[in-house]
């Protein structure tokens, strides 16, 4: 099950960027991947064309789910979101430090 979700502030769990905090810009359900905004940045080569010098930028590259945490935008805490279940069978995530419904 998913916890992430576009636009989502997640902070990073472990690896060079632990501690930080971003939006998430991407999500890659089959791959339990994210691409978090200013997060794992990976150097790409590009080569030349007409319209483009080339050279070396950087980009976010995709990290795991499992590596970032979701950020509660109430309580501005990093939380496990759980899942509850509404009456109506619907999924919803409550942040588990203040009990918010996160959207
Ligand atoms: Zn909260």
């Amino acid at each position: 099950m998913l916890t992430v979700k576009k636009k989502d502030k997640v902070v990073v769990l472990c690896g060079k960027d632990k501690g930080k905090s971003g939006e998430v810009l991407d999500v890659f359900p089959d791959k339990g991947r994210v691409i978090v905004s200013k997060i794992n940045f990976v150097k790409r080569h590009t080569k030349p064309t007409r319209t483009d010098a080339g050279g070396i930028f950087e980009k976010e590259g995709p990290i795991a789910i499992s590596k970032v945490m979701l950020v509660c935008p109430k309580c501005d805490k990093a939380s496990r979101s759980k899942f509850d279940k509404f009456s109506d069978g619907k999924k919803v995530r409550v942040c588990r430090k203040c009990g918010e419904l996160i959207v």
